[in-house]
């Protein structure tokens, strides 16, 4: 009886310890994972993608540590941070490019030294990258596009429209403005056109206010912008200008925008769950560190050829349902948004 007690002890004892050495030491995995983000502007990228891909990846792999860089909206100085973070061990990038492109430069250097990219919100072109993780962002443009034309509704017809794109080098960029123009053309006139270089808010406010004394005499029943910070760009130089309130399309659902849509200033965003798409890159980051085969929804072709994909829902935000949709996803708090007001 005694003998058996012993060994009983013993085999808890042994068990207790690989139990230790699992959980407490993270089983072990040590390697440094490669985050870069292209720009600061978008409120996103710090206050979101960051911070829930550093979490997730704590949470999976305890021992593993996460490289974050930002690019500044400077391709020159995203492929100089990627050179120093695989100088530096990085076993993964995940790589959201600031020119889609160029981008391909980083993916030859990081398939030099065997490190898989994951791209991250927007895809790398015509480079063989291993993995895609966005939303569907054809879709992103065609919600932006429907909220317009129901806000709109006979003044579509009555006027123009001011239409700001996002960077030429993010291909989201293209993709927003052919879900866009597939859904409005034909259904309301464009007064003027722009991309908008580097996504700045600022190159869209002054784009805005350089076109509007051009117009004169013409009526603007609506705005499309691309994103938030182009939003907000035009709303303040709409307002500087002197002219009326009118629907202006967005996205990123920015702490900012849903304040101006519950003032009436703009009139939609769109919600993409940053949260679910960092958590879904640490999670690939991860399980391409473990050798295990991550899971995929699509193919997306890239040029290089058929990238596996993951592609998640954009949804669309207005006043009436801020509640139903940021707020009920603890994206965003009723006191943040109230903050202020
Ligand atoms: C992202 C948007 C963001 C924009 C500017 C796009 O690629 O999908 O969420 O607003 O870049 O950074």
């Amino acid at each position: 009886m005694r003998k058996m007690l012993a060994a009983l002890a013993a085999t808890m004892l042994l068990s207790g310890c690989t139990e230790a050495l699992t959980t407490d030491a993270g089983d072990g995995l040590d390697a440094r994972v490669a985050l870069l983000l292209p720009e600061r502007k978008a409120s996103r990228y710090e206050a979101g993608d960051q911070p829930y891909f550093a979490q997730k990846l704590a949470e999976l792999c305890p021992g593993c540590t996460v490289d974050y860089r930002n690019a500044e909206q400077s391709a020159a100085t995203q492929l100089q941070q990627a050179k120093e973070a695989l100088d530096q061990g990085a076993k993964v990038l995940v790589l959201t490019p600031v020119d889609s492109i160029a981008a391909g430069q980083i993916v030859t250097e990081a398939k030099s030294r065997s490190v898989p990219v994951i791209s991250y919100d927007r895809l790398v072109l015509k480079a063989p990258v291993d993995y895609y993780i966005s939303f569907d962002n054809a879709k992103v443009g065609a919600l932006q596009a429907a909220a317009l034309l129901q806000a709109l509704g006979a003044k579509a017809s009555q006027g123009e429209i001011l239409w700001i794109n996002g960077s030429p080098t993010d291909n989201n960029a293209t993709l927003f403005k052919q879900g866009a123009h597939a859904g409005l053309d034909g259904k309301v006139k464009v007064a003027a056109e722009s991309d908008t270089a580097e996504w700045s808010p600022d190159n869209a406010r002054k784009w805005t206010a350089s076109v509007l004394p051009t117009l004169r005499g013409r009526t603007i029943v609506g705005v499309y912008a691309a994103n938030d910070g182009t939003a907000g760009a035009a709303i303040a130089a709409m307002k500087a200008a002197g002219l009326p309130q009118v629907p202006v399309t967005g996205q990123d659902a920015e702490t900012a925008a849903l304040q101006r849509i519950l003032v009436g200033d703009q009139y939609m965003t769109v919600y993409k769950a940053i949260r679910t798409e960092a958590e879904t890159a640490a999670t690939l980051a991860d399980d391409l560190l473990r050798g295990k085969k991550p899971a995929e929804t699509a193919n997306v072709d890239n040029g290089a050829g058929q990238v596996p994909s993951i592609l998640l829902d954009p949804v669309t935000v207005t006043k009436d349902t801020i509640a139903g949709t940021v707020v009920k996803d603890g994206f965003v708090t009723p006191s943040a948004l109230c903050a202020g007001q």
